[in-house]
């Protein structure tokens, strides 16, 4: 099969300008030679981020990411090295053929996949069969159409508990395979099905892959639990994916905000609607994986959680996690029904809607909470709620939200706004010394030597006569990493005729033990002046220190030495670099 090649693909990269690619995502300012922004993946508050118009690279001066166009949109986008040349080709309207581009891409678990997307489709053909009746009656009961039930993969597990496993046994797969992926179960050597007698809904990782399924029961029936969930397998995570996610990303760009909703029912019921930017938690606390999914999306998140106890613990604990980690987050309390699908099916959407335009600030949901339990008319309650309030309020850097508080607070309770003021000062001085320092990227201390060298590599990332002057007058490098790029350089330029910085990144992204160091020198050196004068400055310097440091061997090994004969070529060899020296 044919596959899209380094040519045609650093042909897309020089076709597309890597200014035009990030702002499209971002607003750009132009700075002299480059263009700043704020950097989308550290909690950036003022721009940190260049990009070079000439060098067609991107650096962050926060958090150190770096990288070409294509870097960018893997990046941004959480996609793999194929999908952003797919996406930056797209943005440029260059046309790239489909087929070829999915021959490159790798595919792992690729059995394991097929294996689920069959389950599926078998589970998804049971309902209209005849023993599908009854199940989708529940189902267009419960207002989901034949629609739904096809854009979420929605299916039917039989009443007896071999026929997929049968199915699948015929289909070649072995019964390993099926326990592996968690479709059976296996007890005093009998395989059963996992999923029996349920209404079985495909679970997908965050590009869209089935890694599982859930199944609930849709007669009644006694004496089993509603739902019966994949358990956790090489492919299936829960803490790790977020129900609906792979179909909410077009919809979140379009609203510029997720809803999170605690089970896949809420999910489906709002898409259902047409509220499609929605994902669903599968449970109530927010895991640091499906943090990262969500930062990934760039919006601010509505948490929209179950209206019960544990809801709204959930969305305090999990609004305080997502402010740490930047995001913006609102929060919507519905009344009267349990959760969003049920809240819907009596209210309408219309009403859901009125919720959803108007979300609180996760700040006021914090301030309205700190009341549950507290008698305010009493005296110690209300010194404790205060006292909380003011706490909460020192941890905000906005000065408006400061003021507006403590004016609220001193004419809701009679306080004089002094005191809270003054008593707000002691709550910062806590927090200031609790602030925690932004993990900035420890850099490596790099010797004379060592950043030298990255100059000269750098050089010679920007076209032959930079290599032809490496080979001429230095040859080699002391060290085995600048070694290894040099003859990487020189084999690129080689095989390509003609080489840049930003094309140099797409070739060693594979190559895992220098692409990080290729990455900074790329980065570090993106507003150098280049020049042969310039770089026979760090050659000079290189070679001088790469002589004195064989002059200290030789003079150990002279040392050592016993033979006399031998002790003599030693010192020859020693007065000879001195020469040079
Ligand atoms: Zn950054």
């Amino acid at each position: 099969m044919a596959i899209i090649t380094n040519e045609e693909i650093n042909e897309i990269r020089n076709k597309a300008n890597i200014v035009d690619i990030v702002g499209s995502y971002i607003p750009l300012t132009q700075r002299g030679r480059n263009y700043l922004c704020v950097c989308p993946f550290h909690d950036d508050h003022s721009p940190s981020m260049s990009v070079s118009d000439e060098k067609q690279i991107y650096k962050c001066f926060s958090c150190g990411n770096t990288g070409n166009v294509f870097t960018f949109v893997q990046n941004y986008e959480d996609v793999g090295f194929i999908d952003a040349v797919a996406i930056v080709a797209e943005k440029c309207g260059i046309d790239i053929d489909k087929n070829k581009l999915n021959s490159n891409k790798k595919t792992i678990n690729k059995e394991e996949f097929e294996i689920m997307n069959l389950t599926e489709k078998f589970y998804q053909n049971n309902l209209k069969t005849e023993f599908g009746t009854t199940a989708m009656d529940y189902l267009n009961q419960r207002g989901i159409s034949e629609a739904t039930i096809k854009e979420f993969g929605i299916g039917l597990s039989l009443d007896n508990n071999d026929s997929l496993y049968n199915l699948l046994l015929k289909k070649k797969y072995s019964a390993n395979k099926m326990l592996e992926v968690g479709l059976i179960s296996q007890t005093e050597g009998r395989n059963y099905d996992m999923f029996s007698r349920r209404i079985t809904f495909p679970l997908w990782d965050k590009d869209g892959n089935i890694v599982g399924f859930s199944a609930r029961i849709y007669r009644n029936e006694k004496n089993t639990s509603k739902y019966v969930n994949s358990r956790e397998t090489k492919l299936f995570k829960k803490g790790e994916t977020l129900y609906n996610y792979h179909h909410a990303r077009e919809f979140v760009k379009t609203e510029k905000s997720v809803i999170v909703v605690e089970g896949f029912m809420d999910a489906i019921r709002l898409s259902i609607e047409g509220v499609k930017n929605v994902v669903a938690l599968q449970g109530t606390a927010l895991t640091k994986e499906q943090i990262n999914l969500l930062k990934k999306l760039h919006v601010k998140v509505i948490l929209c959680l179950d209206n019960d106890t544990a809801g709204e613990t959930a969305t305090l604990s999990n609004g305080e996690q997502l402010l740490k980690e930047g995001l913006e987050v609102y929060v919507i309390r519905l009344s009267g029904e349990k959760d969003p699908d049920e809240y819907i099916l009596a209210n309408g959407i219309e009403a859901f809607k009125n919720n959803l335009n108007n979300p609180m600030v996760f700040f006021d949901f914090k301030i309205n909470y700190l009341k549950k339990n507290k008698d305010l008319s009493k005296t110690n309650d209300l010194a404790l709620y205060v006292n909380q309030v003011l706490e909460e309020v020192a941890n905000s850097n906005d000065n408006i939200l400061i003021e507006l508080t403590l004016k609220k607070l001193s004419t809701d309770y009679d306080l004089s706004i002094d005191v809270l003021k003054e008593k707000l000062k002691d709550f910062k001085k806590v927090v200031i010394k609790e602030v925690k320092t932004v993990d900035r990227i420890v850099k490596r201390k790099k010797d004379a030597y060592l950043l030298s060298a990255d100059k000269i590599l750098y050089f010679m990332l920007n076209g032959g006569e930079y290599i032809d002057e490496y080979r001429k007058k230095l040859g080699f490098f002391d060290d085995a990493l600048h070694r290894e790029i040099a003859n990487e350089i020189i084999y690129y330029y080689q095989n390509n005729n003609n080489i840049n910085p930003a094309d140099f990144i797409t070739y060693v992204s594979d190559k895992e033990t220098i692409k990080n160091e290729v990455m900074e020198i790329v980065s570090n050196g993106m507003d150098d002046d280049v020049s042969i004068e310039i770089m026979d400055g760090y050659i000079n310097r290189v070679d001088k220190i790469m002589v004195k440091n064989e002059i200290q061997k030789l003079k150990i090994e002279l040392k050592n030495e016993t033979d006399a004969n031998k002790k003599i070529k030693i010192l020859d060899r020693i007065t000879e670099l001195k020469k040079v020296d």
